[in-house]
């Protein structure tokens, strides 16, 4: 069911696998997308499953993720569709889940646990360039956060995830850290070099959980297995 868990002090967080749930081939089994071609009450389902697990009786906060750098405090958002974002912040909210959703754009979950601030993040190529990750930390440090810690989950790794020349020189312009070659020698990009980049910048502590999401089995990975991947999740709540 995890790929990573671990709680520090009064805060939880995981980043899910493709066990534990009950989608069918090709998204067997533990499915999260919001969306897609999976049959959705298997998606649902695989939801409940993880959150009973992870914080029984708490809500999850979903995203509708566009690539983007919009941050949603959640309590100043009323509706029950998710937000369109890519970034979620809370303050001293612990009945709920704070859902982020990935098959190869990097995941990241951050907390200061003495502030009681939370958040996470969804940072592809596209939210890398937009600066979704620094803007989550300012949103954080904005509603009290100081010590930030960012776990940054699994991703297809820099050796993996090939880009026209072209385009690796427009993310490289904006964020060289992320330049790389594929293990076959071609153009690359490392997105999660690049959050690790803007994380520091920002002053905040990394701890980087990741596995390349292409070279595991147990991983969704679009690159690999195109509209047949499923998504896993990053998940963190704080407790009372
Ligand atoms: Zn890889």
């Amino acid at each position: 069911m995890y790929s990573h868990r671990s709680t520090h002090g009064p805060v939880d967080l995981a980043f899910t696998d493709r066990y534990g749930g009950v989608s069918g081939v090709p998204f067997d089994s533990l499915n999260l997308a919001l969306e897609g071609d999976d049959d959705a009450d298997r998606c649902a389902e695989n939801l409940r499953i993880v959150i009973d697990d992870f914080a029984p009786g708490a809500m999850p906060v979903n995203l509708h993720q566009v690539h983007g750098s919009r941050v949603v405090l959640v309590e100043d958002w009323r509706s029950s569709s998710p937000p369109s974002a890519d970034g979620l912040v809370a303050r001293d909210q612990p009945d709920i889940v704070l859902v982020v959703r990935a098959a190869d754009c990097v995941p990241v979950l951050f907390a200061d646990p003495g502030a009681r601030v939370i958040g996470v993040a969804h940072s592809g190529r596209p939210g890398l360039a937009a600066g979704i990750v620094p803007a989550t930390v300012e949103r954080m440090r904005a509603v009290g956060a100081s010590e930030i810690t960012a776990w940054i989950g699994p991703h297809v790794c820099g050796a993996c995830y090939e880009v026209p020349e072209k385009m690796q020189a427009e993310v490289g312009a904006i964020e060289p850290a992320a330049v790389a070659t594929t293990s076959w020698g071609t153009p690359s990009l490392d997105i999660g070099a690049g959050v690790r980049a803007q994380l520091e910048r920002d002053g905040v502590r990394v701890v980087d959980v990741s596995r390349c999401t292409r070279e595991s089995a147990d991983l969704y990975s679009y690159r690999r297995d195109g509209r047949s991947s499923g998504r896993l999740a990053g998940l963190i709540r704080l407790n009372t």
